[in-house]
């Protein structure tokens, strides 16, 4: 069993928003068109509490945050309940099954979709073995599931044209991909997917 997983098609991760990656809404396209292939479609929320620890300005205790980064590095962000966390307009939101909210504990950086949430259980109960990755941002949320995913046994495909990194250095796009190729990560374009597939 397959399913589509979505990461973080925010407001706040598009153009326009509070932490805008380049052409963030670009990905509506190869999405939208991926959406009618699979019988289970999962979108990710990034979705802080607005004392999260990873915002600018937010005092954190080194010793309780979780985190690969260090905290208070990014603007405010996908505060739970706000226009900026709702996922974006442009995405084809009546054929997503099921949404998922991450990012809620103050003290975790939360960059994965599976970090203290119920995604991994939902994924085992509905018997998914293969996820196709698509969203935002492919240097750290998309990064960080997908190298999640693969530790917890799930066989990955990254939807290569419905992903974009916010660069915060050139390179951490490309660096990224090539991480979670080490991982085990397959690549693969839309075209090619929804060609190799019959309509779920
Ligand atoms: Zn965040």
């Amino acid at each position: 069993m397959d399913a589509l997983l979505i990461v973080d098609f925010q407001n706040d991760f598009c153009p326009g928003g509070a932490l805008p990656v380049a052409e963030g809404d670009r990905i509506a396209g190869p999405i939208n068109e991926l959406l009618d292939s699979f019988e289970l479609v999962v979108a990710t929320r990034d979705w802080h509490p607005p004392d999260h620890g990873s915002f600018v300005g937010v005092e954190v205790d080194p010793e309780k945050w979780e985190g690969t980064d260090p905290p208070s590095i990014w603007p405010v962000h996908c505060v739970q309940g706000t226009r900026g966390a709702e996922l974006h307009p442009d995405l084809d939101q009546a054929k997503v099954d099921v949404v998922i909210d991450k990012g809620q504990d103050r003290w975790s950086q939360g960059y994965s979709g599976f970090q203290h949430t119920r995604l991994g259980d939902l994924l085992r109960e509905r018997g998914v073995d293969r996820l196709f990755v698509t969203g935002l941002a492919t240097d750290y949320c998309v990064k960080n599931s997908v190298l999640d995913a693969r530790r917890l046994g799930f066989d990955v495909t990254v939807v290569e044209d419905a992903i974009r990194g916010v660069e915060v250095e050139p390179g951490d796009s490309e660096r990224a991909i090539e991480e979670m190729k080490a991982a085990g990560a397959e690549l693969a374009r839309s075209v090619a997917i929804r060609r190799d597939r019959t309509p779920a």
